[in-house]
Order: C-alpha cells, then structure tokens, then sequence
C-alpha cells in the first residue's frame, strides 16, 4: 500500500530586507497614551491620539498574526505605556496562542512598571518569561521629577510582583548627564542583590521636546563605562540580539550589564527588526522617517493577502541604517516622533 504522502505546508518566505538581513523581531506599540511624562519621552503637555485611529485589538492580532507566519520569532509589545491600553490583556492572551504552537519563540514587553504589580501574575501565565522595566534612579524624588508623574514606590512593587510570578526582570535605565549619573553603582548593585539584568541606553533625539536640552542629556556609554571601570574588571561578551545592544560581564561579581549605543556606536547592520506604530504604520529604522501605512491594507480587506503584500513591500524599503550624530556638538540626524509614537 502507498504511503500517504506527507501534508503539504505553505511556504512562506521569510522577511529579508534589501541588506540581506532577516526580520525577525517585531515591535508593536499598542497605544501611544501613559501614565508618566519622561523628561526625555514626552513633553508635558502631550496631545494623543484620537482612539478612532488606533488599530484596534483584533486588528492588532491580524496583524501580529500575519508577521509571525512570515517568519516573525520574536514580538516584543511596547507604547506608550502598553499596560494602561484597556483590554490589554485579552491582546496578549489571544498572543500566546502563537507560543503554545510554536510559531513565536518568544512574547515579551517593555513597560514603566505601574502595572505590574496588577498584572504580572496573569502575563507569566500567558507563558510571557520575560519583562523589560523602564527605571532610571533609586531615588524617590529624582524619580518623580524625571517621569513629571510617576511614583517610585508602585514602580518598585511591580518589579517585585514580576519576579514572584517567576518573570525574568530587565532593567532598562536611560543614562542622562548630572541625573544619574552619581547613581551609576547603586543602580548595579541594586540590580545585581535582585538577580535583575541591567542596560544602559544612551538618549537618543526623538521629539521635540520643547526645552529640553538634548546635548546636555546625553551622557555617553563609553564614560559610564569608563566609571564602571574603576571599580571591577568587564570582559566584553559576544551575546548579540540582533539590536543595539552589547554586554559585558563584570568579572569580580559575574554580573551582566548591557549597553545599547545607538550614537557612539552604530549597530545597524545587525538589525533583525521592524516596529509597528498603534495607528499601523511600519517603521523599518528607528532612526529614519520612512515608514509605510498597514492599516489600509490591514482595512482594505479581510484577506490577508492585501496585509502580506504591504509587509513584503514595506521591507524592500527597510534603510541600512540611521543618522544620528552628536560628533560634531549638535543634534544631527534627529527625527521628529517622539519614541512613545514608535516604541521605544
Ligand atoms: N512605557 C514603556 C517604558 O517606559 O518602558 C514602554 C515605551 S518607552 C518609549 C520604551 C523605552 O524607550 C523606555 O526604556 C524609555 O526609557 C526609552 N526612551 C524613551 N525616550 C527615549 C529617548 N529619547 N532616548 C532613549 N530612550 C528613550
Ligand atoms: Fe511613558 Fe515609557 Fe515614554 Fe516614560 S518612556 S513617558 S513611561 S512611554
């Protein structure tokens, strides 16, 4: 008897840019709102969007579910604050069915924490392992003045309801010139007692902020680094993710500290990533304008063989890289949005 032959599965090709470089990482910012003003996010007085404009949460998953069957891994949900978009929930619960069948690799957010405390157990229960927090000083004071309307303590209590449901913390801090920077080894050490990885990422020019200095932010991964030095020994290590950031470990203690340096060093040419804005426009660089619409074509039709031909196109335009620059002691390179409109 003739064996059956084996099922035929779909090819689809995968997602590669005109750089050779393979997408597989999709950023999605589900709301553009939040319930902090980061000095170097937002400006005080922001103005959101209308909620008509945001793709709604099952267009959210149309669209995340067509990425990851063209070969998406890795979807990461940022804002905004992406915990403070009602029904959120359902959106990653509806996700995680991509994990259970093997499809994503891997589900994760980067949030401010405030809502954490709240959530953390349902989301480890989503099968989400890992969670980034947004956190750049100890200090209650600093902490309310850096984010205009955040309070440290909840802040604090979402990280510790996170690492009780069992979720893997990583601490992102934004380095800012005379902010932080006296807070270099307390923050490491604190992360380090809580078995909390740790990155630091440069400023980068996003939004006009009105007054806010950007040349007098910017506090450079190379000093920081250079600071770090005084006190221990670090090895550079050669994990790579695809993005901006680099690791090292420190030798006398083992701990990991990242640094992602998008503007003294450039890391383009590993870049395995897209973003996706909450009105669905495609963003291929972070450090560029161009970007291309997907919810006509997500609207246009409930076929999504409209979506598909849109995502193919938008990754033939994908640049080599961006243009920021600080050399020459101004802001060049700057793009317009503000990182809350892309995801950070
Ligand atoms: N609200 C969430 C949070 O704060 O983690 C997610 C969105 S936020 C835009 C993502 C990341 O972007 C945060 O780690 C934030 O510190 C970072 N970020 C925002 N504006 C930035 C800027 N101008 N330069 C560098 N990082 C920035
Ligand atoms: Fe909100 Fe995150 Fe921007 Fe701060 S960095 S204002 S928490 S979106």
């Amino acid at each position: 008897m003739l064996s059956r032959p084996p099922k035929l599965i779909p090819m689809i090709t995968p997602l590669i840019d005109p750089f050779a470089r393979t997408i597989d990482y999709l950023r999605v910012s589900v709301t553009d709102r939040c319930d902090f003003r980061c000095v170097y996010c937002m400006s005080e007085n922001m103005t959101f969007l209308p909620k008509k404009e945001l793709l709604t949460l099952e267009e959210l998953d149309r669209m995340c579910s067509a990425f990851i069957r063209m070969g998406v891994k890795k979807l990461r949900i940022t804002g905004g604050e992406p915990l403070v978009r009602r029904g959120i929930m359902t959106f990653f619960e509806a996700m995680a069915r991509h994990l259970k069948s093997g499809d994503l690799e891997e589900l994760t957010l980067t949030t401010n924490g405030s809502q954490l405390e709240k959530y953390a157990a349902q989301l480890a229960g989503f099968g989400i392992k890992r969670v980034n927090v947004s956190l750049d000083t100890l200090d209650e004071e600093k902490f309310a003045r850096v984010t205009r309307w955040g309070r440290l303590p909840q802040v604090l209590r979402g990280i510790e309801a996170a690492q009780a449901a069992g979720l893997r913390v990583k601490l992102n801090a934004v380095a800012l010139k005379d902010f932080n920077e006296d807070e270099l080894f307390t923050l490491t050490d604190w992360c380090a007692e809580r078995d909390i990885d740790l990155t630091f990422i440069e400023v980068m020019p996003m939004g006009d902020l009105g007054n806010e200095d950007r040349i007098g932010q910017f506090w450079s991964l190379k000093d920081l680094r250079a600071q770090l030095e005084t006190r221990g020994s670090l090895t550079d290590l050669p994990d790579r993710t695809g993005g901006p950031a680099r690791y090292v470990r420190v030798d006398e203690t083992g701990q990991k500290i990242g640094f992602i340096t998008p503007l003294s060093h450039n890391f383009c040419e590993s870049c395995n990533r897209v973003r996706i804005t909450c009105t669905g426009e495609i963003y291929t660089c972070l450090g560029q304008e161009g970007h291309s619409d997907l919810r006509g074509p997500l609207r246009a039709s409930e076929n999504d063989a409209v979506l598909e031909d849109a995502i193919r196109h938008a990754i033939t335009l994908k640049p080599k890289g961006h243009d920021f620059d600080y050399s020459r002691q101004q802001v060049d390179g700057q793009v317009s949005r503000h990182m809350s409109h892309t995801g950070g």
